[in-house]
């Protein structure tokens, strides 16, 4: 079996960060947008360093109006994302994308984008789980507005809430209110934290916002005794290496921390954050990791395990997938 062909799980994927470049360029013609500065002449996205990439990001996203906009996204995403093995992915969404933060109009995009999930279960044999992001650098209060968003659609596919978004902005606990209200619901939490900041914001998102996940978390590595709590409480790092590489929050694939975290008992997962915006796959993430350190198809399963048992969703889908890579 090729590593391309191997059963995997994704958890941390952008929905919008995921959009095939072709996709995009398709949309913006139809709805006469100019998009032509965001792309190489390759036809890839191009961006000078993360500030940048915000930005670009954001354009890329302006061509993605209606619900019926984002069922396509969601195919489109699915299709690729499958192709690569993945068997069950978890996609971050935005209602500040989706309907500008109001629960009305964000119910129409999230049922398009769950209809989506559900005909590619049925077509190409992935299941996807939504997790509702708010965007940290436009603040607490519009966070607030996507945890109420959250709460009041959560069900069988939006199964989790999180923040992305520029990390060196406001301090964990300035988002408590919204996390505090999402859990109270019974939403799983994740939140970026520890790609660009050092170890004291992964401690204090873990203290302030009760996650079960850290989004990325690799400069958790700086500290020996976060890495202790780290294992010992199991909290999942979302950790993207293809994506840490492309923006330089890492000197490269050898220097990676990954297998560093993994070696003290750190519960590791492999994604790839915004896949076509540092050209990668799952397949390459998975292809870099095992020419860098020498993972083979025990050590992926092992690293899938880990993330279906770190999913966030019911019972009956965890046994499902575990089977399926068991089997595999
Ligand atoms: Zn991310």
């Amino acid at each position: 079996m090729t590593l391309r062909d191997l059963p995997k799980v994704e958890l941390h994927l952008h929905l919008e960060g995921a959009a095939p470049p072709a996709f995009i360029r398709g949309l913006a013609r139809e709805k006469n947008i100019d998009l032509s500065g965001i792309f190489d002449e390759d036809g890839g996205y191009v961006f000078r360093n993360f500030e940048h990439f915000l930005s670009v990001y954001e354009a890329a996203c302006e061509p993605l109006k209606s619900a019926e906009d984002f069922y396509r996204l969601t195919t489109a995403v699915l299709e690729e994302t499958a192709s690569h093995g993945v068997i069950y992915a978890e996609t971050f969404i935005s209602p500040d994308f989706c309907g500008g933060g109001d629960v009305a109009a964000w119910r129409d995009y999230l049922d398009a984008m769950a209809q989506a999930a559900k005909d590619c279960e049925t077509s190409h044999g992935i299941t996807l789980k939504g997790i509702v992001t708010c965007i940290r650098h436009e603040g607490p209060e519009q966070a607030k507005r996507a945890a109420k968003c959250a709460v009041e659609t959560m069900g069988d596919f939006l199964t989790g809430y999180g923040m992305a978004g520029a990390e060196m902005m406001h301090r964990p606990a300035d988002f408590a209110y919204s996390f505090d209200m999402a859990r109270e619901a019974g939403l799983s939490l994740t939140c970026h934290a520890g790609e660009w900041g050092g170890p004291d914001m992964v401690t204090e998102t873990l203290d302030a916002l009760k996650v079960a996940r850290i989004g990325h978390g690799i400069n958790a590595h700086r500290d020996a005794d976060l890495v202790k709590r780290l294992a010992d409480e199991g909290i999942v790092l979302e950790v993207c290496p293809g994506s840490n590489v492309v923006l330089k929050a890492v000197d490269g694939w050898a220097s990676h921390p990954i297998a560093k975290l993994r070696d003290a008992g750190v519960p590791v997962t492999i994604s790839t954050d915004d896949p076509p915006f540092f050209h990668t796959t799952m397949t390459a993430e998975y292809d870099a990791l095992s020419k860098t350190f020498g993972w083979g198809a025990d050590d992926f399963l092992d690293l899938n395990k880990v993330a279906i048992n770190a999913a966030f969703c019911d019972e009956a889908t965890r046994a499902d997938i575990l089977k399926r890579l068991e089997q595999a």
